[in-house]
């Protein structure tokens, strides 16, 4: 980055913040020193944070107050996570069939900070947030941005659904002060599109590129396809849950730098990212407790894939705690090479909705069914499956330029392994797999 970058993100950003409160830059700070306080550091600093949140919520959260009084909970003492096995589990349709509930009473709704989440999973809810645990979110994002190389005044390439326009000139200087991003639209990914985005590139010299993993990977591909191998940004950040390993290392090829892999939702932000090492991704464990539990709630060992099950640290105008958010995950028992010592998250299997059904009880993960095929069938490009019923899997494939009259075969051969002849097997032809609204892929999607 150059000079005159770096002072104009200095400038920018602090006038940003200082005008919004100040809170950013300040918790940014916090959390690049928080990364490296030791065990009995981080483990005091959580439960000072979970036992005032508690509290908090048993005073004023209408949701919350009455199942605190049945548990039992000490909440005279100072609680620490593994005192959260005591308190049930929120779901989402808790939170959507009670959402003014979740509402602390010492916050007005209408003045609240709100986010939606999409409804792909079939519940689409409401979340609420105020001006602090907004700005504490933004620092996480920052934080995990810096993890990849990212600073503020550094250039960014987003590959993007939807992406904003700025129209008045506020909107304008904001984009050029603050956000310093060309936009890929990933709604209307084609050569052309993607042509004209690389001598935008070129003249703009973003130094990082963000966007959804297939997304970026679709670019990635277009650019070694077209041997286009001058793209050089420092760091590349795939935002969405699933980052496949072999697109992985097709974006890896392309931009000729590590992919930065983070996971987070719209309930809490940022949950995790990886760092430098690339060995799993680092809790964002200041602003959330994350636990790992099985089919009765009790948690399961690191290794073994969980429920993820997520307590905000931060959110005081609607408390959640013990969130299951429908992700499954697998806990890293194992410290990282890097030093840091905010515990790993080893890796994500997909959303509960993505796992397919077998007939005989089975669960499948189909997201890595998906992985493995295109790893083993040559001919296939692209992949989604779709289960509306449990006798019949749907296999939508794009053709690969290896496809031959064979491929079909394999593919069916393959899955066989998994699904026995009582499941029929459907391939259907399609050019792209497509996107949902919120401009992110799902490669597996089961209704059963
Ligand atoms: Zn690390």
């Amino acid at each position: 980055m150059n000079s005159l970058d770096k002072t104009i993100g200095k400038l920018a950003y602090h006038l940003w913040d200082t005008k919004e409160g100040g809170r950013r830059l300040k918790e940014f700070r916090h959390l690049k020193t928080a990364q490296y306080l030791s065990d009995n550091e981080l483990q005091q600093l959580q439960s000072e944070r979970l036992t005032a949140l508690l509290r908090h919520a048993h005073k004023t959260s209408p949701w919350y107050r009455p199942i605190m009084e049945q548990s039992g909970i000490d909440l005279t003492a100072t609680t620490t996570p593994s005192d959260l096995r005591h308190l049930p589990i929120t779901t989402k349709a808790d939170i959507r069939n009670n959402t003014e509930r979740f509402i602390s009473d010492d916050y007005d709704i209408q003045t609240l900070n709100r986010a939606k989440t999409g409804g792909s999973t079939g519940v689409s809810l409401n979340l609420y947030f105020d001006e602090r645990c907004q700005q504490w979110r933004n620092a996480a994002q920052m934080y995990a941005d810096n993890l990849a190389g990212w600073e503020p005044g550094t250039r960014v390439a987003a590959v993007w659904g939807n992406p904003p326009v700025a129209k008045t000139p506020k909107q304008k200087l904001r984009s050029y002060l603050l956000e310093r991003t060309i936009y890929l639209d990933t709604m209307d990914l084609n050569p052309t599109s993607m042509g004209a985005f690389v001598e935008q590139w070129k003249s703009f010299k973003p130094a990082v590129i963000f966007g959804h993993a297939h997304s970026i990977y679709i670019f990635a591909k277009f650019l070694v396809e077209s041997g286009i191998a001058d793209l050089r940004p420092k760091g590349v950040v795939a935002t969405s849950m699933m980052l496949l390993d072999h697109e992985r290392s097709v974006i890896e090829q392309a931009f000729s730098t590590k992919v930065t892999n983070r996971y987070g939702c719209e309930e809490v932000g940022l949950i995790s990212v990886e760092c430098e090492k690339h060995q799993g991704m680092h809790i964002n464990s200041p602003h959330i407790i994350l636990e790992s539990l099985d089919a009765n709630d009790q948690p399961v060992q690191p290794g073994e894939p969980g429920k993820l099950v997520l307590t905000d640290l931060n959110n005081y105008a609607m408390p959640l705690i013990r969130y299951r958010v429908e992700d499954v995950g697998v806990l890293s028992g194992e410290p990282c090479e890097c030093g840091r010592t905010l515990p790993l998250l080893d890796r994500l299997e997909g959303r509960v909705a993505d796992f397919l059904k077998k007939p005989d009880g089975g669960q499948v993960a189909g997201v890595s069914l998906v992985e493995r095929t295109l790893t083993k069938v040559p001919g296939v490009e692209q992949m989604q499956l779709i289960q509306e019923q449990l006798h019949e899997v749907k296999i939508r494939r794009v053709k690969g330029k290896d496809f031959s009259a064979e491929t079909d075969d394999l593919l069916i051969d393959e899955f066989r392994e998994v699904f026995d002849e009582s499941v029929q097997l459907i391939i259907e032809d399609v050019d792209r797999i497509p996107q949902e609204a919120s401009g992110k892929y799902r490669f597996s999607i089961c209704k059963v």
